[in-house]
């Protein structure tokens, strides 16, 4: 089903109301959680929009369409996890295709990439992005879409979209930005050219960590075509309860991503005075190499940061996961707690090392995804750690 829709109230309001009205049946303020497979047809092919649920669902709808206009796009689709929404994008593809992507990126992104669609004859180029020039000179007449990551995971690399919209368009390629980091709060890719923005809704939209999820937006209602048909043919839908989690988290999406911001803003300037860190990555900061196109595109510079430590050594990184108590180890990003995690060993240990440590994915290099607990709280966490 087409989620055709756009709003045109001011943020906050939209992550309220955006997709969302009262249940027609009943009146419920909250969209109800519509558990079921099936919906009973009143006779051959007469019925109220629904058929059946991998098809499409009246919870996943309202999602659907409320993150599309969070966008500022026309049409939403959500999955079971972020990489179902990427696969989603890469099967609009055909054998012989070429794809340009950031070379940073989301661990499981690479794998999806390399261990699964390079079987099916799709090659990917892996290239850093900060110059348009390379991306430009990976271009072939077989290029078929570029994948950016901004702000890149680890290394908070930001890549200019409006730049990459332009090189993609010459090719006649498409431009599909990986929206997680920033949030629609800090950054809409549609507005500056991209063609569909990717979203693991697992983290910063979903925002409690109590779901796995991913969605796809655009306006064009041509690659919404295909965006439909290969949800509804792969069936790599996301389930009625968790789109309701969903919609119930993205509801404070404004207000957590603002104290995100501000915790965040607070924990990177400790970290540059600490003795022990060596540099922190952190696009808010002046020094940071794009911060410009930061400030350009974004409207804040979010909670997540990563650092590493004099003398790089491995045992010294893990001694600080060990200790810290507020920011729980563990995987993921984007939830209200604090996390820590080791690239090196956690999310990125699917890339070879001698890959990693070109993008600077180094022993000890540390990520944190600032929560939105008392920042004095998290500071005095990582000073006890660190020291
Ligand atoms: C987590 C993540 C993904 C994958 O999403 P899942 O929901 O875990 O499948 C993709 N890109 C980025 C930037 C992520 O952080």
């Amino acid at each position: 089903m087409a989620n055709q829709c756009i709003f045109k109230v001011k943020f906050g309001t939209k992550a309220i109301h955006a997709g969302i009205e009262a249940d027609k049946s009943t009146g419920a303020i909250m969209t109800p959680i519509y558990q079921t497979s099936t919906f009973v047809q009143e006779g051959i092919g007469k019925h109220k929009g629904y058929e059946y649920s991998r098809s499409s669902n009246p919870t996943r709808d309202a999602l659907e369409r409320n993150i599309a206009a969070l966008e500022n796009g026309r049409f939403g689709a959500c999955f079971g996890s972020g990489l179902a929404a990427i696969d989603c994008v890469l099967k609009m593809l055909s054998p012989g295709d070429e794809v340009i992507s950031t070379n940073d990126l989301y661990g499981g992104t690479f794998r999806l990439f390399k261990t699964i669609f390079e079987k099916y004859n799709i090659k990917f180029h892996f290239v850093g992005m900060s110059d348009a020039e390379v991306v430009k000179d990976k271009l072939t007449q077989n290029t078929k879409l570029i994948w950016v990551e901004t702000p890149t995971n680890p290394m908070m690399n930001i890549i200019d979209i409006e730049e990459m919209s332009k090189v993609s368009k010459e090719a006649n390629a498409l431009l599909c930005v990986d929206n997680t980091f920033a949030t629609p709060y800090l950054q809409n890719p549609l507005d500056l050219g991209a063609d569909i923005i990717m979203h693991s809704v697992t983290k910063y939209l979903g925002g409690h960590s109590d779901l796995v999820m991913g969605a796809l937006v655009t306006s064009s209602e041509e690659i919404a075509n295909e965006m439909y048909r290969i949800q509804n043919s792969s069936g790599a839908v996301t389930a009625p309860m968790d789109s309701f989690l969903a919609l119930r988290g993205i509801k404070t999406l404004h207000l957590r991503m603002q104290r995100h911001c501000d915790n965040g803003e607070k924990v990177a300037k400790f970290l540059t005075g600490h003795p022990k860190v060596k540099e922190v990555y952190w696009p808010g900061f002046e020094s940071h190499p794009n911060h410009d196109i930061a400030r350009k595109q974004m409207r804040g510079f979010g909670g997540m940061i990563s650092f590493n430590l004099l003398g790089d050594k491995l045992e010294d990184a893990h001694r600080v996961l060990n200790k810290v108590n507020v920011f729980a180890l563990a995987e993921s990003l984007g939830g209200v707690e604090s996390l820590i995690g080791h690239p090196a060993t956690m999310t990125h240990a699917s890339i070879p090392q001698e890959e990693r440590e070109k993008i600077g994915v180094v022993d000890s290099l540390i990520r944190l995804s600032v929560g939105i607990e008392d920042a004095d709280d998290l500071i005095e966490d990582l000073k006890q750690a660190l020291d």
